[in-house]
């Protein structure tokens, strides 16, 4: 093979993309290089390219959306083989010792390392994943479709699944975008009365072909006040990145309802603590997942047929690609095929 790979990094924070010619990275002990067939371009990666986040050295290669084919695995690998069909996610492996690790909680693990980001990720021909990084892909899931849900999915179906609901239960997605719109549709595999609530008229459509059986449009009504006419949500995951979205949206919690947030704020969210109390409610965080939670997300989405609205752009148009995702424009995920 070439000893060569083409890749794009971010030079410093705050400067643009070089596709550039790279050595094909070897693979330490313990882990696994893959040969990138699709990188999902996530909201995140805006902590590579402006900066912002602690422990990214660079030039940095970006992408911790990756689904490909393992080429070549290190020392002290027994869990994967050559030609297996893989993906990476935000969580980039971790540590086994720490406190959170030793009660089986890799996601917060002290030590924890998070895909293109602490290390070179898939916005490149190959990368090199920690082994218990990786998660199996269902054969039958495209690479470009199972890249994005090995985040935007798995941080949308982890999140309902670890919340307490059950089949039959009134759930609102707030927010028919990249993490929406398949929450919509986790949201209804489920088995839950599923509520699409957006700002944009337009989107009804979509979310109802998606799966949702009401939709609110929050530009020109009250959600909470909807919430409540329909019995008051059990659930309400909250994929939009608006404080005042996430507030608006807390008052149409019913008993022992919750808001879990998924897509974050720059600001501080305002809550009717009043209503809190009365309903005995709640508003909680999630944050994605592990390997094997990834892999439980790729598992139930080819059980029920469920994957994101895509555009993909060759390496070369990283820069396009990105501002589709960064400018808000693309619908929904943007996918890399290095
Ligand atoms: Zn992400
Ligand atoms: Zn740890």
């Amino acid at each position: 093979m070439s000893e060569t790979m083409r890749a794009a990094v971010v030079p410093e924070a705050g400067e643009g993309f070089e596709v550039v010619e790279r050595a094909v990275p070897e693979p330490a002990p313990g882990e696994v290089r893959v040969a990138v067939e699709a990188c999902g371009i996530c909201h995140s990666d805006v902590f590579v390219k402006d900066g912002g986040y602690p422990g990214v050295r660079y030039p940095r290669i970006p992408g911790h959306e990756v689904t490909g084919y393992v080429d070549a695995v290190g020392d002290d690998v027994d869990s994967w083989s050559e030609g297996d069909y893989v993906g990476a996610g935000w969580h980039g492996g971790h540590c086994f010792t720490c406190e959170p690790c030793r009660r089986g909680n890799f996601v917060q693990c002290a030590n924890g390392d998070i895909t293109g980001l602490t290390f070179d990720g898939g916005y490149a021909e190959f990368t090199t994943v920690p082994a218990e990084a990786l998660a199996a892909v269902p054969e039958d899931l495209r690479a470009v479709d199972a890249a994005p849900l090995l985040c935007a999915g798995v941080t949308t179906y982890n999140a309902l699944r670890n919340a307490d609901l059950q089949p039959g239960d009134l759930v609102a997605v707030q927010g028919v975008g990249g993490l929406g719109h398949l929450g919509i549709q986790y949201a209804r595999a489920a088995g839950y009365e599923t509520v699409a609530i957006s700002r944009s008229a337009d989107k009804e459509e979509f979310a109802t072909e998606l799966g949702a059986d009401h939709f609110v449009n929050a530009a020109e009504t009250d959600p909470a006040e909807q919430l409540q006419a329909l019995g008051g949500a059990d659930g309400v995951l909250a994929t939009a990145p608006s404080s005042d979205a996430i507030g608006s949206v807390v008052e149409g919690i019913g008993i022992d309802g919750s808001v879990i947030v998924v897509g974050v704020p720059g600001e501080d969210v305002p809550v009717n603590a009043q209503h809190l109390v009365g309903t005995n409610g709640a508003v909680e965080g999630w944050s994605s997942g592990d390997a094997r939670d990834s892999q439980d997300t790729l598992e139930f989405s080819s059980l029920r047929d469920i994957s994101p609205e895509i555009e993909t752009y060759p390496l070369a148009e990283v820069e396009t690609a990105y501002e589709r995702m960064i400018t808000n424009e693309a619908r929904f995920r943007v996918v890399l095929e290095p």
